[in-house]
């Protein structure tokens, strides 16, 4: 009885131990798998930054403004407004010709940098595409959106460009309201008019869809 009670004894011992090297080397995996998920986030994160991001000016490209855009538009409450504006860099194609590539894409840097120190926190600037710009200034009015691009054109006409002696900077905006029931293509379409009444009329200037001024 004594032997017997001996081994079970001892059998316990070592069941004890399998469990506890089990639990410990549970318990590794679980940190493992732990380290790996947090790597994993990071990633997709580093991931969402990188498709939201235009690489030259650090701004959000196209796609990711939509996007922010459309969100910003379905929660509009009614009675509020926002202001929009499609903003293009006049003669940019002179710039590259003049003085390089490289140049042109100082010249974007430069207009991302001003831009940014012109608007509010909540306010949406991104890349449109090539020297075009967009943004949106979440409840807003007629006054504040033209005063905004208005010191926006101001601050690009005195920006200096370091080792760069490009002379007479400027940039034409076209701006139009967003309300309740909008639809963002329209008002896109309505801030690209007015932007073609801008250059149409010299360039440098900022012109507003409910102007409504005809050919
Ligand atoms: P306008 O005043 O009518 O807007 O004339 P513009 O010369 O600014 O416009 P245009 O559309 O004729 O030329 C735009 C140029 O922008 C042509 C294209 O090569 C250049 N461009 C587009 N993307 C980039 C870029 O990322 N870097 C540089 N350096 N140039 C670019
Ligand atoms: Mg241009
Ligand atoms: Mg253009």
């Amino acid at each position: 009885q004594v032997c017997i009670l001996a081994m079970v004894l001892a059998w316990l011992v070592i069941y004890a131990r399998f469990v506890q090297v089990s639990r410990q080397r549970m318990r590794q995996r679980r940190f493992a798998l732990q380290a790996h998920q947090d790597t994993l986030r990071g990633m997709m994160r580093q991931l969402e930054d990188l498709v939201a991001t235009d690489e030259l000016t650090g701004l959000f490209n196209r796609r990711h403004f939509l996007r922010l855009a459309s969100r910003e538009l379905a929660e509009m409450e009614p009675g509020v407004v926002h202001g929009l504006a499609l903003i293009d860099l006049d003669h940019f194609k002179r710039i590259n010709d003049l003085h390089g590539h490289a140049a042109g894409d100082q010249v974007l840097q430069a207009f991302a940098g001003v831009a940014g120190a012109c608007l509010r926190d909540g306010d949406v600037l991104a890349r449109y595409g090539g020297e075009e710009f967009v943004v949106l200034l979440p409840d807003c009015d007629a006054e504040r959106l033209t005063a905004c691009c208005e010191r926006l054109r101001i601050a690009f006409t005195d920006v200096e460009l370091v080792g760069l002696n490009v002379r007479s900077l400027s940039l034409s905006a076209g701006m139009t309201l967003l309300e309740l029931g909008d639809d963002l293509d329209d008002a896109l379409q309505r801030a690209d008019q007015a932007l073609y009444r801008a250059k149409r009329d010299g360039r440098n200037r900022c012109a507003a869809a409910w102007e409504n001024v005809d050919a």
